[in-house]
């Protein structure tokens, strides 16, 4: 263990192409196994095989991801890109694919899963009855325990098969223009002078010359929901 590198043990994984143990560690952030975690975990490989496996979590690795499903988490722990590091940068498209950019290297890739690579017209009879229990427990939200057990058997068994495929099977990969955005701005605090709590100074407004953060001003703001960015009017759902 390399103390100046908290990510040695992942980068080793990568170095040796080690998707399934990379899976694992994945499920640890990510909660259960799915085909979605496996194909997160695939692209970040792809993407880090072309750009380079160093990344010390200081944006010189960028993933610009297109969604905010499980795939997320699969390319956040095999790429370091997260959204604590300012190196995950979410654009709201719905799609299940990610560029990934190395300032380093001034290159650029983008990773998307194929057409049908969810569950195509060619599923596996497993795949087809694992779609079947995804419907009854997630989207209906049934309420049915060996439903839900069984899923979570079929989706880990699937997510392993999934690491074994070649890149060339689930994706299209693509050169991309290596076009950087800023770094992230660092910015001074101000201090609410309602509630006390300090924010960071663009996040807030100052209608009497006195500081007040977005909360206290009952103001608009955005957040990342399930369905992706929305804007909360006055703050509420
Ligand atoms: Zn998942
Ligand atoms: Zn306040």
């Amino acid at each position: 263990m390399n103390p100046m590198d908290p990510r040695a043990s992942i980068k080793d994984l990568l170095r040796h192409g080690r998707l399934r143990e990379l899976l694992e560690v994945a499920a640890q952030l990510h909660g259960h196994y799915c085909a979605g975690l496996a194909f997160g975990v695939q692209a970040g490989y792809a993407g880090l095989k072309r750009l380079g496996f160093d990344n010390t979590g200081m944006e010189e690795l960028l993933a610009v991801v297109e969604c905010n499903n499980c795939f997320v988490d699969g390319v956040q722990m095999s790429t370091g890109c997260s959204l604590g590091n300012n190196a995950l940068i979410y654009k709201d498209l719905g799609k299940t694919a990610v560029t990934i950019l190395s300032r380093k290297t001034n290159g650029a890739v983008r990773i998307a899963l194929k057409a049908g690579g969810w569950q195509g017209e060619n599923a596996s009879d497993k795949q087809k009855e694992a779609g079947e229990l995804f419907r009854r427990v997630v989207k209906e939200r049934q309420d049915d325990p060996e439903a839900a057990r069984r899923m979570r058997e079929l989706f880990r068994e699937l997510s392993f098969e999934t690491v074994e495929k070649s890149e060339d099977d689930l994706f299209e990969i693509r050169e991309a223009a290596p076009e950087f955005p800023e770094y992230a701005p660092i910015m001074d605090s101000a201090r609410c002078s309602r509630c006390g709590e300090e924010f960071m100074e663009t996040k807030g407004s100052s209608p009497e010359g006195e500081p007040v953060c977005l909360q206290c001003a009952q103001a608009d703001c955005y957040a990342v929901l399930g369905r992706g960015i929305c804007m909360l009017k006055k703050g509420v759902w």
